[in-house]
């Protein structure tokens, strides 16, 4: 049904998604550079992402969920493919039965695999997270104090990894970050031996010394500056549009939008166009964003409404019903837009609603 109109539309660059991977690839000498695709990768949609990133030749990937991890099993045959969020109680004979890795977060996540893997009756691989400074997901010190003293705590588990998270690796001078990356060789050195995993994808650009045997980037996969207050090193991947359903003409003092609050100034004209707050627009950004035409930027005025937005598109005659509107593009990248909403780009990517048409340009 993807000729059905659409008001608003996500153009998904998968040759510039390759090219990020592949050249955070070129930035990691160390080891293999994971795909993390939670969130339906970053809001992309891991329909066109993963099997593009399988294709390019990743071999590792991340999600939250058992349920993202499912979705993609399908798309990324033989790939490793681990679920970050932990194992939930019971979860453990679905990830067996789908070789989906679990992330396990804490002694009794542990305890509860190792129990799997006496009930199958063979080995079975896991990555175990390290809390290096996060006090979120990982065995804290003193978990890793009881590992250190009872390695049988480990009978049946293959350790494939094991994992910390950087908390301030965008701050790149920010002292957590040899702090943590210093607590993890530390913790590490004490374990039976494994592969370790370090660098998401701010951590990338942190040095050598946060080089590991898997990098974990997502973020930069999708063009969001890993090294924010510098250029961004990526490429632009995701161009977010709206088209314009109407046009007012009104005069000087007219109100548009919820609550009245703006006023045109002037003899105005406003195109009212199909995305709104419930398609991922934050309504923080209402009055402060801007999209463009043409290059042109055509200011957001008003409320941003559930379904709809408004614009003062006076200056732009060019604007008619069914032109697009390009709110994240060339002119203004996610993490642009993300100021407006006083969010990060995470969030704005990551919020673009299921109802925005994805369209995939190939590789
Ligand atoms: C989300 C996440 C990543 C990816 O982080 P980016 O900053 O998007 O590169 C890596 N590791 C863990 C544990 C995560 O939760």
């Amino acid at each position: 049904m993807t000729d059905v109109p659409a008001s608003a539309e996500l153009e998904v660059d998968l040759g510039a998604l390759v090219a990020n991977w592949r050249s955070l690839a070129a930035r990691h000498p160390t080891g293999p550079v994971a795909g993390v695709l939670k969130a339906n990768a970053y809001g992309m949609g891991v329909a066109g992402v993963g099997p593009a990133l399988h294709a390019a030749g990743c071999r590792h990937f991340f999600v939250a969920t058992l349920d993202e991890a499912l979705a993609l099993r399908p798309l990324v045959p033989g790939a490793m493919l681990a679920v970050l969020g932990g194992l939930l109680p019971d979860a453990a004979p679905v990830h067996h039965a789908h070789d989906v890795t679990p992330v396990l977060a804490s002694l009794g996540e542990v305890a509860a695999w190792r129990a799997m893997a006496a009930s199958v009756g063979h080995k079975l691989p896991a990555i175990i997270q390290l809390d290096t400074g996060m006090a979120r997901l990982g065995l804290d010190p003193g978990e890793v104090a009881r590992l250190r003293q009872d390695p049988g705590l480990l009978d049946g588990i293959t350790v494939r990894y094991y994992l910390t998270h950087l908390v301030s690796a965008e701050i790149a001078d920010d002292p957590l970050n040899p702090a943590q990356r210093d607590r993890f060789a530390a913790a590490c050195a004490g374990l039976p031996p494994a592969p370790r995993s370090l660098a998401n994808s701010s951590g990338l650009f942190l040095g050598p010394g946060w080089h590991s045997d898997l990098a974990r980037p997502g973020a930069a996969l999708y063009g969001i500056n890993p090294t924010p207050g510098r250029p961004n090193p990526m490429r632009r991947v995701a161009t977010l549009r709206t088209q314009v359903l109407t046009i007012r003409e009104i005069p000087a003092g007219t109100p548009v939008g919820y609550n009245a609050t703006w006023h045109a100034g002037r003899p105005s004209r406003i195109a009212t166009a199909g995305i709104g707050y419930a398609d991922g627009l934050h309504r923080s950004v209402s009055g402060r964003a801007t999209a463009f035409f043409d290059g042109r930027p055509a200011p957001l005025v008003g409320r941003v409404s559930m379904d709809l937005t408004t614009y003062d598109v006076t200056d732009l005659p060019g604007i008619v019903p069914g032109s697009w509107l390009t709110l994240i593009g060339a002119e203004q990248g996610p993490d642009d837009l993300a100021i407006a909403a006083g969010t990060n780009g995470y969030e704005v990517l990551t919020s673009i609603a299921p109802r925005v048409r994805r369209l995939y340009r190939p590789a």
